[in-house]
C-alpha cells in the first residue's frame, strides 16, 4: 500500500454522513424560506406602506387640515364660500399613485402630527414628502437632519431588505415630476415574523437532527451489527476459538446483499478451514501413533521389552554426577549351549525370562536394559559399596534359583556372571564405568561364573570376589 490512509470507523463515517446531509438539508430549507419570505414580505410591506401613505395624503388633503394643503381654514364648508372651488380641484386631482399637491403658501414646512410623538414601536409608518425641493411632510418620528432616504434607513440589512419603502412620484400637470412622497410601514411585526421564523427554524433544525439520530439508529444499526458479527467471526478464527463457529456455523441477524456476500465467503473459509483442521488431527493422531511405535522401538529391546544400550546411555548420561551410583554388567554363562542344546527360540525363553527377573528385583529404583546378546545391565544410584553388591548377590541368588519354562514344558535353569562398579562422588564417564565393570565381570567369568564381583577402588586392583 502507498503511503498513510487513516483508518475511519464506519459507525462515525455514516453518522458523520448523515449529519452533513442533515444540515445541508437544513441550509436548502433555510434559503429557501428566506426566498418564500422575501416574496411575501417585501411586497407586504410595500402595500403596508403604500396604504397608510394614501390615507396619510388624503388626510393632507381633507378639509379637516387646512393647513396641510395651503388652503385658508374653511370655516364654511358650503360650495360657495371662499376658496372651497380650489380646494375641490385640489381633491379632485389626486390619483391612487400620483399625488398631485398644492403648492403651500410660505416657506414654513409643515408637520402632520406635529408634536405628537408615539413610542417607535407603536408607530406604523415613517413618512415624507418632497415637494419642488422642499421636505413638505416629514411624520415625527423621523429625524429632521439629512436626507429623507437616509433617516429611513435602518441598521439592519435584513430589515433593509425585507421592508422595503413604497416610492410615488408627484407630477404636476404636464406629467413631470415635482416631487416624490417616500414611506416605510415600521411594523414591529416583520421583525417578529422573522425573528419566529428563524426559532421555528431552530427548532425545526432540532427535530430534524433527532429524527436523524433515531433513523440512523433504526436504518444503520442492524448494519453495524452485521458487521460486527462478521468481524468477530474472523476473530475467533484469527484467535483458534472456533469451537462455537465450528458448531453452529457463521450467524448474521439480518443478509444485506453486500455483507452476505462476505460472510457467504466467510463461512467458506470456516467450512474449509474445519474440514483441514479434522483432517490435521487426524493426520497428527497417525502421527503420533507412529511415533510411540517408533519411538518405541528405538528404544526398546523387542525381545525382552527393556530399554536397549543406546537409550540405556540416554537415560543414566544425566545422572553420572548423583552420589552412590553403581553399575552392574551381567552375561549368562553358557547361552550358547542352551541355544545349541534346546534350539534358539528356547533361547529366547530363557532371554524373556531373565529380562522379566531384572526389572522385578529393581523395579524404579534402578535403570535396567539389554545391551546386546545375552548381556545385561543395571544402573543404580544412591547405594554404598555393600548395598550394591548385596543387590548383585540377590540378584545372581534369583536366577540361579529360577526355572525357565519352556515352550515345550521342559524347564531349565541359567546362571549369570555380574561385574559390579561402585563409584562414590567421583564424576566419571560412562566408558569409564563400563571398562571397569567389564572388567569385573571379566574377572567373575574367569574366577568360575555365577559370581558377583566388585570393583575395588582404582584400576587395575584385583576384584572381590563374592558367592559361590
Ligand atoms: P560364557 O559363559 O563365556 O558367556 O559363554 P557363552 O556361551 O554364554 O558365550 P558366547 O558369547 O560364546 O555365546 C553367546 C551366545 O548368545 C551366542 C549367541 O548365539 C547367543 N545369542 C545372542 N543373542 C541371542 C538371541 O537374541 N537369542 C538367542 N536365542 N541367542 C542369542
Ligand atoms: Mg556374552
Ligand atoms: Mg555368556
Amino acid at each position: 500500500m502507498k503511503g498513510k490512509t487513516r483508518s475511519q470507523s464506519l459507525s462515525r463515517l455514516i453518522r458523520y454522513s448523515m449529519n452533513t446531509s442533515t444540515l445541508f438539508t437544513i441550509l436548502v430549507f433555510a434559503v429557501i424560506v428566506t426566498i418564500l419570505l422575501s416574496i411575501v414580505i417585501r411586497p407586504l410591506a410595500q402595500l403596508g406602506a403604500q396604504l397608510v401613505a394614501h390615507s396619510t395624503m388624503r388626510e393632507m388633503t381633507s378639509p379637516a387640515f387646512p393647513e396641510n394643503h395651503g388652503i385658508a381654514a374653511l370655516e364654511d364648508m358650503s360650495e360657495e364660500s371662499p376658496g372651497y372651488a380650489d380646494w375641490k380641484a385640489a381633491v379632485e386631482r389626486q390619483e391612487i399613485v400620483n399625488y398631485r399637491i398644492p403648492l403651500i403658501d410660505g416657506s414654513k414646512p409643515l408637520v402632520y402630527d406635529e408634536g405628537r410623538e408615539m413610542p417607535r414601536h407603536l408607530h406604523t409608518v415613517d413618512m415624507a414628502i418632497e415637494l419642488e425641493g422642499r421636505v413638505l411632510f416629514r411624520s415625527a418620528m423621523l429625524p429632521s437632519s439629512g436626507t429623507v432616504r437616509e433617516s429611513l434607513k435602518e441598521r439592519n440589512w435584513l430589515y433593509e431588505y425585507f421592508n422595503k419603502p413604497y416610492e410615488a412620484a408627484i407630477l404636476d400637470e404636464d406629467g413631470r415630476q415635482i416631487g416624490l412622497i417616500t414611506a416605510r410601514i415600521y411594523p414591529p411585526l416583520l421583525v417578529e415574523i422573522v425573528g419566529v421564523t428563524a426559532f421555528l427554524m431552530l427548532l425545526l433544525g432540532m427535530l430534524c437532527f433527532f429524527v436523524n439520530y433515531l433513523l440512523g439508529k433504526w436504518l444503520i444499526g442492524p448494519l453495524i451489527r452485521s458487521l460486527h458479527q462478521l468481524r468477530d467471526a474472523f476473530r475467533q478464527l484469527a484467535d483458534g476459538d472456533v469451537d462455537e463457529l465450528f458448531e453452529k456455523g457463521l450467524r448474521m441477524d439480518r443478509p444485506y446483499d453486500e455483507i452476505g456476500e462476505i460472510a457467504v465467503q466467510a463461512g467458506r473459509i470456516i467450512g474449509n478451514t474445519k474440514m483441514y483442521m479434522e483432517q490435521l488431527q487426524e493426520k497428527n493422531e497417525k502421527l503420533e501413533a507412529q511415533q510411540l511405535v517408533l519411538t518405541r522401538h528405538a528404544t526398546t529391546d523387542g525381545l525382552t521389552g527393556l530399554i536397549n544400550r543406546r537409550h540405556f546411555l540416554e537415560l543414566i548420561g544425566e545422572r553420572l554426577h548423583e552420589p552412590g551410583l553403581a553399575l552392574m554388567l551381567l552375561d549368562i554363562d553358557d547361552f550358547k549351549p542352551v541355544n545349541d542344546t534346546y534350539g534358539h527360540v528356547s533361547g529366547d525363553t530363557v532371554l524373556a525370562g531373565f529380562a522379566a527377573l531384572l526389572r522385578e528385583g529393581f523395579g524404579d529404583s534402578g535403570v535396567a536394559g539389554r545391551f546386546g546378546g545375552e548381556e545385561f545391565a543395571v544402573f543404580l544410584t544412591g547405594v554404598t559399596q555393600e548395598q550394591a553388591l548385596d543387590a548383585a548377590e540377590r540378584l545372581r541368588g534369583a536366577i540361579e534359583r529360577t526355572s525357565f519354562v519352556l515352550t515345550d514344558g521342559q524347564e531349565i535353569g541359567v546362571t549369570s556372571s555380574i561385574g559390579i562398579l561402585h563409584a562414590d562422588g567421583n564424576l566419571q564417564t560412562f566408558e569409564e564405568l563400563y571398562q571397569q565393570a567389564d572388567a569385573a565381570l571379566y574377572a567373575s567369568k574367569k574366577s568360575g561364573k555365577n559370581r558377583a564381583t566388585l570393583f575395588g577402588s582404582g584400576t587395575g586392583r584385583p576384584p572381590e570376589t563374592t558367592g559361590a
